[in-house]
């Protein structure tokens, strides 16, 4: 199969920031010094955008992510901004296979001779000019990517401790905000490996135990990101009720944050 899945797709859906790593290195394989020959938008809602007029004649400059963020760059200073949320999909396919969903749930289409690039069910799809990229509000405030060349560990720190100290620590690493590229998977996950309790507040977790809970997730996201597999079985994450593989215990979940977002830990081996 030439299209390609995402690295994991959390039991809720949703797509985390190695997912988006990795779909960034695919598109960019398809379009980077590619002919584009065409760009389509085929919802309604796009329709008087007028962004294949905006961008025809154009190549793309770069493709790249910022958490769970997704940036097409195009010549002449405009970048298509994409955010998944919940349900979205980025895919690429060779020019006359299939796609892995319903052509009417297309909400892009960008075909060079060779490839066809798709975001489908995509909530959050916009074409805007590059000053914009860096002084869009919501942009400028997102936290330091934990999937970047070099993660910023001082930046990270520096936020979570501006963030509300009651808060959960589980609650904090999703907060993009903090952190960018983190979702529930990779939270349960980390959580677990560096032995803290999703649920103690923020201010009963040190510096060093913060640091490590990022250190545990960053290798297997960043490997997630590069082979767009998912190389371990979950450890916590979907697990209610089973066997820790550490201790025995069962695996306890419960919803958590204003999100309510599932939260899975052990009881006995993170304190
Ligand atoms: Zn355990």
């Amino acid at each position: 199969m030439a299209s390609f899945a995402p690295p994991h797709r959390t039991l809720e859906g949703m797509p985390e920031g190695d997912a988006i790593h990795h779909a960034a290195k695919r598109i960019g394989e398809a379009l980077l010094g590619a002919e584009i020959e065409s760009i389509e938008t085929p919802k309604p809602r796009h329709r008087l955008d007028r962004w294949p007029e905006r961008l025809a004649g154009r190549g793309v400059r770069a493709v790249d992510a910022h958490g769970k963020h997704l940036f097409i760059r195009f010549e002449g200073e405009l970048t298509l901004h994409s955010h998944l949320r919940m349900g979205g999909r980025w895919s690429v396919h060779r020019r006359g296979e299939r796609w892995g969903r319903a052509p009417r749930r297309a909400w892009l289409v960008i075909r060079t001779p060779a490839h066809e690039v798709v975001q489908f069910d995509g909530p959050v799809l916009e074409l805007m000019a590059d000053s914009r990229t860096r002084f869009d509000q919501a942009l400028a405030g997102l936290g330091p990517d934990l999937l970047a060349p070099r993660f910023d560990e001082d930046a990270f720190l520096r936020r979570l401790r501006e963030d509300d100290p009651t808060r959960t620590i589980g609650e904090a690493l999703l907060d993009q905000r903090n952190l960018a590229g983190v979702g529930n998977l990779w939270k349960a996950e980390a959580c677990f490996a560096a032995r803290v309790d999703p649920w103690r507040p923020v201010r009963d977790v040190s510096d060093s135990e913060a640091l490590r809970i990022v250190r545990e997730a960053r290798p297997p996201m960043l490997e997630a990101a590069r082979s767009g597999f998912q190389a371990r079985e979950p450890a916590v994450y979907g697990r209610r009720g089973l066997a820790c593989r550490r201790c025995g215990t069962p695996i306890r979940a419960r919803g958590q944050g204003d999100d309510n977002r599932t939260t899975y830990w052990c009881p006995s081996c993170q304190s």
